[in-house]
C-alpha cells in the first residue's frame, strides 16, 4: 500500500478558495482571536505529519493483530498506546475542545480534516479519539459544572478516555426499550446495572481511565425514548482531589470478533451496581446524546471519505505502474511490453468516479462542518437558527452518503488492484473491511435517510430544506456565463430535487409507508445534488487558474466527470423514489 499523504492542498483549496473559511471566523468572536487561515495552515501541517509519521504506519500491524482480551483487560495492538501518547501529547484528542477545559477550541471545519487524516492513517485508531471527543461534548453542554471540572480537562489531554454505552443485546436502533437500569442513592449517585454490548473503547490500555456515558432508566421513568436518563460512570473512581481511588463495579466481559476495524476494542461492558452521576435532568438522556450526535454522525461520515482518499492514494499509485494489455487507440509506452493500466477507459471511470466522490465529499463534510460552527458560535440568532436547521438536515445526508460512496470509492480500489486488491498484503481489502461499519453504527444508513426524510424534510414541512435549495438556486442564478456547463445541469438537479422533496411531502400525509419506502433513494439523490453544489463552487474557485497550475486543471476535469457521468445518477434514483411502496408489500412474511 502506498505511504498515506494527508491531502493538505485540497484541504486548503476547500477551506480558503472555495469556501473563504477564514471570513466566516472573522465575523464569529469567539473564533476570531484563536484561528486565522495561517494557524489554520500550521495545524493541518502538523497533523498531516503525526497520522502520517506515528500512526499510518500501524495500520496494518494494528489489523493482522487486533486487540486482545484476557480476563477483563484489553491490549491494543504493538504500537497503539505510545502513537496515542504521542497524539495526545500533540494536543489532538482536544482540538476542537472547549478551551475553558484544556481543549485547542478549534472550529468544526479544521477539526473535520483532522479527523480525516487520522480515520485515512488508521481508522481502528481513530476511533479512540473520536469516542472520546464526543463523551466531552455531550459532558460540556449537559453535564454540571462540577462533573465537568472533574472530567474534561484530563479527557481533552487525552490522559483519560471516553466511551458511549448506549446498545444493548435488544436494543439498538429502539433504544426507548433499554433494560440499565439506574437507582438514586441518598449522596446524589446512582448505581448503574445491565449490559450494554459493542461498545468502542469500552476498555482498552491506552488511557489510565475510561469515562463511560452510560444510557439508563430510573426507576420511574416513562415507557420508550422519554425515559432514557444519560450517566457518566468512570471506570476508576476518582476522588475529590482529582487523584484515581478505587476501581467501579464496571468490566469488560469479552471483546467481538469483526470484520473490520480490527484494532478498536468492540466491547461487552457489565455495569454491575457501578456508580455513576446523573448529566443534565432525568429522563433528558437522549437530547444529551443528540448533542453530540450530529458531531459524531459527520465524523462517522468522515471515516467513509477518508477509507475512499486512502484507497484511491493507493489506487493511482498501483494504476500508474502496473502494466497490462494496450490503450484501445494503439500502444502508449512502446518501450514496455504493456501499457499501464491508467490507459484503459475502465479504470480511468473507476479512478475518476473515486476522485469525485472524495474531493466532493471533502467539500461537503468541509460545509457541514462550517454550519455547525455558525450554529455554535453565532451571536446572531436567527443566523445561528437557520444554521442549525442546516445541521439538522444535513447531518444524516453527510453520515449516509458519505459512508456508502466511501464503501463504493473503496470497492473501486480494490477492483483496480485486480486479484492483488483481494489479497491483504495490498492493503485495499482491509479498507474495504474497515469501512463497511461506518455505513452501520451511529444509527444506520437506513435510519438516517428515515431521519432525513421523515423528520428534517416532512415533520419541518419543507421549512429545512428550503434554507439549502434557496442557497443552491441563489448560487446557480447568480453564477456568470462562463459557469453555466456546470450551473446549467446543477439547476435541474435542485429543481429535480424540489419537486421530489413536494412529492414526499405529499405522500407521507396519505401513507406513512411511503416515507420509508422512498428514503434512502432520495438520501441518494439528496447527496448528488449536494455534491454537484459543491463541484460547481469547487469549479468557480479553478476556473481561469487552470492555465497557472495542474491542480486546477485538474479541477475543473474532475468536475466535469462529476456531472457527465455520476450525478445522471439520479434519474433513476429519482424514478425509483416514485415508484413508491405498493411493490414492497405484496409478498406477506411467509412468501419471502
Ligand atoms: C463495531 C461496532 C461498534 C459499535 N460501537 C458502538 C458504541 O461505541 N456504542 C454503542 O452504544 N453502540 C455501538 N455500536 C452499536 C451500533 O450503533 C448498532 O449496532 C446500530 O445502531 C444498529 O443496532 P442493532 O445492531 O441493534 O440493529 P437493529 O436495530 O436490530 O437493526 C437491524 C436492521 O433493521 C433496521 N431497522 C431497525 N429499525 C428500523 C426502522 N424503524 N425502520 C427501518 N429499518 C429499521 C436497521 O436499519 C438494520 O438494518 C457498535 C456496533 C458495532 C458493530
Amino acid at each position: 500500500m502506498a505511504d498515506y499523504k494527508a491531502p493538505l492542498r485540497d484541504m486548503q483549496f476547500v477551506l480558503n478558495e472555495v469556501f473563504e473559511v477564514a471570513k466566516l471566523w472573522a465575523e464569529l468572536p469567539a473564533l476570531a482571536e484563536t484561528v486565522d487561515a495561517d494557524t489554520a495552515a500550521a495545524i493541518l501541517e502538523e497533523a498531516g505529519k503525526v497520522t502520517a509519521g506515528s500512526i499510518a504506519p500501524l495500520n496494518r500491524s494494528g489489523d493482522e493483530e487486533g486487540c486482545q482480551w484476557t480476563d477483563g483487560a484489553v491490549s491494543t495492538p504493538a504500537g497503539f498506546p505510545e502513537a496515542y501518547r504521542t497524539y495526545a501529547e500533540g494536543g489532538w484528542v482536544g482540538v476542537g475542545g472547549d478551551p475553558e477545559f484544556g481543549g485547542m477550541g478549534m472550529p468544526k471545519a479544521i477539526s473535520a480534516q483532522v479527523e480525516e487524516m487520522v480515520h485515512s492513517a488508521n481508522m481502528s485508531f481513530g476511533l479512540y479519539p473520536m469516542l472520546t471527543a464526543g463523551a466531552c461534548l455531550s459532558l460540556n453542554a449537559h453535564a454540571s459544572e462540577e462533573l465537568k471540572q472533574k472530567y474534561l480537562p484530563n479527557m481533552y489531554a487525552g490522559v483519560w478516555a471516553g466511551s458511549m454505552c448506549l446498545t444493548e443485546p435488544h436494543a439498538g436502533t429502539d433504544l426507548g426499550i433499554i433494560r440499565t437500569k439506574a437507582e438514586p442513592q441518598a449522596d446524589g449517585s446512582y448505581r448503574i446495572s445491565g449490559t450494554k454490548i459493542f461498545i468502542t473503547g469500552g476498555e482498552h490500555d491506552l488511557t489510565e481511565n475510561i469515562i463511560h456515558l452510560v444510557l439508563a432508566k430510573l426507576p420511574d421513568a416513562p415507557a420508550g425514548p422519554k425515559g432514557i436518563s444519560l450517566f457518566v460512570v468512570p471506570k476508576v473512581l476518582v476522588n475529590a482531589d482529582g487523584s484515581l481511588g478505587e476501581r467501579n463495579a464496571v468490566s469488560c466481559g469479552s471483546i467481538e470478533h469483526k470484520m473490520g476495524i480490527k484494532g478498536s476494542a468492540t466491547c461487552v461492558m457489565n455495569f454491575d451496581g457501578a456508580t455513576g452521576w446523573i448529566v443534565d435532568a432525568p429522563n433528558k438522556g437522549l437530547a444529551a446524546m443528540f448533542t453530540m450526535m450530529n458531531y459524531e454522525r459527520l465524523g462517522v461520515g468522515i471515516q467513509g471519505l477518508a477509507a475512499g482518499e486512502r484507497s484511491y492514494q493507493s489506487a493511482v499509485e498501483y494504476a500508474r505502474e502496473r502494466i497490462q494489455s494496450r490503450a484501445p487507440t494503439g500502444p502508449v509506452a512502446k518501450d514496455k511490453a504493456a501499457d499501464p493500466i491508467i490507459v484503459h477507459p475502465d479504470v480511468r471511470r473507476m479512478l475518476l468516479t473515486m476522485k469525485a466522490l472524495n474531493e466532493g465529499g471533502r467539500a461537503f463534510s468541509s460545509y457541514v462542518a462550517m454550519q455547525l460552527d455558525t450554529a455554535k458560535f453565532s451571536e446572531d440568532a436567527t443566523t445561528r437558527k437557520r444554521a442549525e436547521e442546516l445541521v439538522a438536515l444535513l447531518t444524516p445526508v453527510a453520515k449516509a452518503f458519505l459512508t456508502d460512496v466511501g464503501l463504493e470509492a473503496c470497492v473501486h480500489g480494490q477492483q483496480i488492484f485486480g486479484g492483488h486488491g483481494y489479497i491483504r498484503e495490498w492493503g485495499q481489502e482491509q479498507l474495504v473491511r474497515d469501512v463497511r461499519i461506518a455505513q452501520i453504527y451511529e444509527g444506520t444508513n437506513g435510519i438516517q435517510a428515515l431521519d432525513l426524510a421523515g423528520r428534517k424534510i416532512v415533520a419541518s414541512g419543507g421549512a429545512f430544506y428550503k434554507h439549502f435549495a434557496d442557497e443552491v438556486k441563489a448560487f446557480a442564478n447568480g453564477a456568470g456565463a462562463e459557469l453555466a456547463e456546470f450551473v446549467e445541469p446543477l439547476k435541474a438537479a435542485i429543481a429535480n430535487l424540489d419537486e421530489l422533496t413536494a412529492w414526499l411531502l405529499e405522500q407521507g400525509k396519505a401513507n406513512p409507508n411511503e416515507i420509508g419506502a422512498a428514503s434512502v433513494e432520495y438520501l441518494h439523490v439528496f447527496g448528488y445534488t449536494a455534491y454537484a453544489y459543491m463541484w460547481a463552487l469547487m469549479a468557480r474557485a479553478a476556473q481561469g487558474k487552470e492555465g497557472q497550475d495542474e491542480f486546477y486543471a485538474s479541477k475543473l476535469g474532475i468536475a466535469r466527470f462529476f456531472f457527465a457521468r455520476l450525478l445522471p445518477r439520479i434519474h433513476s434514483l429519482t424514478a425509483s423514489v416514485k415508484a413508491g411502496s405498493e411493490s414492497l408489500y405484496l409478498l406477506d412474511a411467509a412468501q419471502f
